[in-house]
């Protein structure tokens, strides 16, 4: 077991007085709390958080995130308060402890919606203190280490969960080095059997591997120190894991993976990383396909180097990474680098670093989809990205993640861009917006001022950036109907009520808002979005709260005011709505209301008025929102129209009934417009008829005169 002096140690150098005092409290601290608790190793359980503060500060992290490392189980597993925490060790630290504990309780029956639940709680606690996911991380290591202790079926959840999980986001925050031990030890538990015979291959292979790795090592020194660049040299034997997985990235056979040797050059300047690239190539031949520049083309995990693999005199291949001393430092350590320098606060870190984009994003995947499985889904396809790389005509390299469209390509460059995308000609030929991308591709985007998304566009997009940005726009979209629909029925009802001349004022009458509705009013724009989104209804009640201390005034016209309004009105409305004018009524497609029968209006969000006849299902089970209700009648003086209605009339199957039908209908001046005869078996018949009739009454009519006809037994409006 190793001892709390260990750390200190290590730590001394790093850390001023101050801190080693924070940390000598919460060890203290956490030993007392965990005291007489057994690990299943049989150690005691302090072992546990002494090993995760000591990965803490092997990765120099700073003294918070050591202090929460050594309690980081005591919420969890003892008695601890996260109140206790609070008054011993300040906010910073329970919170962190607290954002550690969160993680680990988590308690779903579905593997899917545990798993889910268990993202979505990490990236939460991350998005709160990025430190949260470095201890966890460290948590993980020391469990997995310890994983021969544990019941197997546990030891293969946890190990999958790893790869699965913890994995993917240590290598989004490009911590290397913790990626690999994690992929490493979860790698025995989760594929045994491979694992096994990985190592049963590899083990035999490595004495002359290790010769051959050596010889090369030696020339590359001598060449690096002819040529005078300075160079640090390391040989390896890559790692089981990444072995096994190119083996089955590439469906690969043992005898057929020859290059689990490798060699890093660590030099000063990236001039003279392509300086020792240039001597490599000149010295031994390369594979060109697997030449890879991420120098001037990092990973999304800012991840550098230049990787090349050589074939050597004895027809061994090595696979060699060339970068400079930070470059390795960041594919060592990552995100986590920021941290051993107290210099920014880790909110402005999280704001800054490129690698934190993704975490955004996730959080608004969260948002957006509310069901484990879908989120899932697209978590994992955010979480793993296999990138493509694309062009712009200028040859400027674009990233994207495999699956990506021209449009996401369009939203990529620019949102604007994204938002006017007309056509885009991919490798000179004209391309939809909607196709799928591949590496190499160089794609224009020809936009127009006047191109605006489409509701379909959301389907064609696949990075959530795209798909924030059309959504975005057409909540802006929304927002600029509703508030002129709101603003049409704000105008009509001031009329009615006469307002004070004051309270036309915006400033008045904002101010008075403000005290009154519970919504941020930024302007008056804002208050009209809400009337014409039916969030405030502007009914008597409401008018009446909201200037309880005026004198309304009468809401009777005067004569003079009705013989002016008279004058003055359109062509007759078909519809008086109390709220609303005809210019902003529709009539419900669900149940196609008829001139005459009882209706009644519904504010629909961004479409203005909708509508229903009361016999309407919507209404009448209120599956609608009553709120958004306002009375709504035929106008009596408007002009005839014609409507569209269906019967469904049942009857006896005789030569002629049809005729008969068609008769009475044509004779009350209907008009048929479908006609769909079914019978059957036992002499009855059903006939689906569309009419267009006049109003309601119209409709009476000609059901009266159908239900006449003696072998009709039944008519219904459908
Ligand atoms: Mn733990």
């Amino acid at each position: 077991m190793i001892r709390f002096d260990d750390i200190l140690e290590k730590a001394s150098s790093l850390y001023s007085e101050k801190d080693i005092t924070t940390l000598k409290k919460a060890y203290v601290f956490a030993a007392r709390a965990h005291k007489g608790q057994i690990r299943r190793s049989g150690e005691p359980y302090l072992s546990h958080p002494l090993e995760v503060a000591m990965m803490l500060s092997e990765m120099k992290l700073d003294r918070v995130t050591l202090a929460a490392g050594l309690l980081h189980d005591v919420l969890e597993d003892t008695d601890v308060t996260a109140a206790d925490l609070k008054k011993n060790f300040g906010k910073e630290i329970a919170d962190l402890v607290e954002g550690v504990t969160k993680i680990t309780r988590v308690q779903d029956t579905s593997p899917e919606a545990r798993q889910a639940e268990s993202i979505r709680k990490i990236i939460l606690a991350m998005t709160d203190d990025l430190r949260v996911i470095f201890i966890k991380l460290a948590d993980r290591v020391h469990n997995l280490k310890t994983l021969k202790f544990l019941p197997e079926d546990k030891q293969k959840q946890i190990a999958q969960e790893t790869l699965e999980i913890y994995v993917p986001i240590a290598n989004r925050l490009g911590m290397g080095r913790m990626k690999a031990e994690l992929e490493d030890l979860s790698f025995r538990y989760v594929s045994s059997e491979e694992y096994f015979k990985m190592v049963s291959f590899v083990e035999p292979q490595k004495k002359k591997a290790e010769k051959e790795i050596k010889k090369i090592k030696k020339t590359l020194q001598d060449l690096m120190k002819e040529n005078n660049i300075s160079a640090e040299i390391f040989a390896r034997i890559k790692r089981l894991y990444s072995i096994y997985n190119k083996m089955k990235h590439q469906n690969i056979d043992f005898d057929q993976v020859y290059d689990f040797m490798a060699i890093r050059i660590i030099t000063d300047s990236v001039k003279n990383c392509y300086a020792a690239l240039g001597i490599i190539h000149q010295n031994w031949p390369h594979f060109p396909h697997r030449f890879r520049d991420l120098i001037s083309m990092p990973k999304p995990n800012l991840y550098q180097a230049l990787h090349t693999t050589i074939i050597t005199e004895n027809k061994q291949t090595i696979e060699i990474q060339v970068r400079t001393q930070a470059m390795h430092n960041m594919a060592e350590n990552g995100i986590s680098a920021h941290w051993k320098y107290k210099e920014k606060s880790p909110r402005s870190i999280m704001k800054e670093d490129a690698r934190l984009h993704w975490l955004r994003e996730m959080v608004e995947l969260y948002k957006e989809q509310k069901s484990p499985k879908e989120f899932l889904k697209n978590l994992k396809i955010h979480l793993i990205p296999e990138e493509i790389y694309v062009f712009t005509p200028k040859g400027k390299v674009v990233t994207l993640p495999t699956g990506a469209s021209v449009l996401d390509f369009a939203f990529k460059i620019h949102s604007e861009i994204g938002l006017h995308a007309k056509e885009a000609i991919v490798n000179s030929k004209k391309t939809p917006l909607k196709t799928i991308l591949k590496t190499g591709d160089i794609i224009e985007i020809l936009t127009s001022s006047e191109k605006q998304p489409r509701r379909d566009w959301l389907n064609k997009a696949f990075t959530s950036r795209a798909r924030y940005h059309i959504k975005h726009w057409f909540n802006q979209q929304d927002k600029i109907k509703n508030s002129a629909m709101g603003k049409k029925l704000w105008e009509k009802k001031i009329k009615e009520y006469k307002l004070p001349s004051p309270w036309l004022k915006k400033e008045n009458l904002l101010k008075r808002l403000s005290e009154e509705i519970p919504f941020r009013l930024p302007d008056i724009d804002a208050f009209y979005a809400l009337i014409g989104s039916g969030k405030v209804v502007l009914n008597n009640k409401f008018m009446e709260k909201l200037f309880q201390e005026e004198q309304l005034a009468d809401k009777k016209e005067t004569l003079l005011e009705k013989v002016v309004a008279k004058v003055a009105k359109r062509p007759k409305p078909l519809i008086e709505v109390k709220q609303a004018d005809e210019a902003i009524i529709n009539l419900a497609k669900c149940c196609a209301p008829i001139r005459g029968e009882p209706i009644i209006g519904y504010i629909t969000s961004g479409k203005g008025m909708t509508v229903h006849a009361q016999r309407c299902a919507l209404v009448k089970k209120e599956i609608l929102n009553p709120q958004r209700f306002v009375d709504a009648s035929w106008s009596s003086s408007s002009a005839e129209g014609s409507y569209q209605s269906k019967l469904l009339v049942k009857s006896q199957d005789s030569p002629g009934v049809l005729a008969k039908l068609t008769t009475a209908i044509a004779e009350l001046g209907g008009n048929i417009t479908k006609a769909q005869v079914d019978t059957f078996a036992d002499q009855k018949a059903q006939i689906k008829l569309t009419i267009i009739i006049r109003d309601i009454k119209h409709l009476e009519q000609i059901v009266k005169k159908i239900l006449g006809i003696k072998e009709v037994s039944f008519v219904e409006r459908v």
